[in-house]
């Protein structure tokens, strides 16, 4: 199967899915959208209302600044794959359990990450850092700690380049995150520069 054929058997299965509680509530999945060929997969949390209406990834506030953050260091939306941890949003934007991100994300992120194969995984926000470096065995630190910081990981049964951001909803109100989260742009934009598979 081509990486379009199943990238489209995936999301077909996501719109059929109720797997778990969120499937109950949702006006439209949210699979992920992008590059198939990305270099950067941006894996978020959940998504939110405009999200739900509209059925795509970051398209509300946080996905504005999003944009320009990447506008600024010369990536653009359509050159990168963008997907949450689970596909369907949570009732009053409540933090999905563990429960439901390891249901979904069995279910579907790991065949979307093994399918993109991204050079470089970018965590959007603390749940989305936490939940993928435990996978990889990797204790929870703050992600005021963790912020820009370059992880190996296998997480997915592949191997990744991994660096945990502040969630842009998060720098929509706390300026000093979007300063440094404008900086961990940077950094992933180096990485990528420097990005050499052996040494991972
Ligand atoms: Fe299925 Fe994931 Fe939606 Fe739960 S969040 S119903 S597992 S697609
Ligand atoms: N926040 C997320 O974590 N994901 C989205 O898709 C939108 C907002």
């Amino acid at each position: 199967m081509s990486k379009e054929e199943t990238i489209k058997k995936i999301s077909a299965e996501v719109a059929a899915c109720v797997k778990c509680e969120l499937g109950k509530q949702r006006i439209h999945v949210v699979p992920g959208d992008g590059d198939l060929d990305a270099e950067i997969m941006f894996i978020g949390e959940a998504p939110g209302r405009q999200e739900d209406l509209r059925g795509l990834p970051f398209v509300g506030a946080a996905g504005k600044l999003l944009d320009k953050l990447l506008h600024k260091v010369g990536f653009s939306r359509e050159k990168v794959y963008i997907t949450n941890l689970v596909k369907c949003r949570p009732p009053e934007n409540r933090d999905p359990t563990l429960e439901e991100i390891t249901t979904c994300s069995g279910l579907y992120l790991n065949r979307q990450v093994q399918v993109i194969r991204p050079k470089l995984l970018v965590m959007l926000g603390r749940h989305s850092a936490a939940y993928i470096l435990s996978k990889a065995g990797i204790e929870e630190e703050s992600i005021t700690r963790i912020h820009g910081k370059v992880y190996g990981i296998d997480s997915f049964g592949v191997p990744v380049v991994a660096i945990p951001v502040f969630h842009p909803a998060a720098a929509l109100y706390n300026l000093k995150y979007k300063d440094l989260l404008e900086e961990d742009f940077k950094v992933l934009k180096s990485v990528l520069e420097k990005y050499d598979p052996d040494r991972c």
